[in-house]
């Protein structure tokens, strides 16, 4: 499959790691937006949060509580979550992500 993202998974590209276990990893962003930019992956291919529904209650859940952990191993005290979902709203990448991001104040502008 001609995705990036499982190309990470894979090990095919490399990332810089920051988190993983079994369904999700975690990686630096290429293009920091902010000193702290860290994406949040599910390891399982889907392209966007709109692919995804009540059935997947579980694995939603899941993604904010890695997030969460993966904030206080950062020592985030402040953070934003972004998820895009579909071109017009920014999204670049097929596979869904999660943008954690910190390290600066953040105003109006998303990420
Ligand atoms: P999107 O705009 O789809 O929500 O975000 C995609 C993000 O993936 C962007 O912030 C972009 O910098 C990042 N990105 C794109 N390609 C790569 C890559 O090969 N490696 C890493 N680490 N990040 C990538
Ligand atoms: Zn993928």
């Amino acid at each position: 499959m001609d995705c990036i993202f499982c190309k990470i998974i894979s090990g095919e590209l490399p990332c810089t790691k920051v988190y993983e276990d079994d369904e999700f990893l975690a990686f630096n962003d290429i293009n920091p937006q902010a000193p702290v930019h860290i994406l949040v992956i599910p390891k399982e291919h889907r392209e966007m949060l709109s692919d995804y529904g009540p059935n997947d209650e579980g694995l939603l859940g899941r993604l904010l509580a890695v997030t969460t952990e993966i904030a206080r191993q950062q020592k985030l005290d402040h953070y934003r979550t972004v998820i895009n979902c579909g071109s017009d709203a920014g999204q670049m990448v097929f596979h869904l992500h999660l943008h954690l991001v910190s390290g600066r104040k953040l105003s109006g502008q998303l990420c």
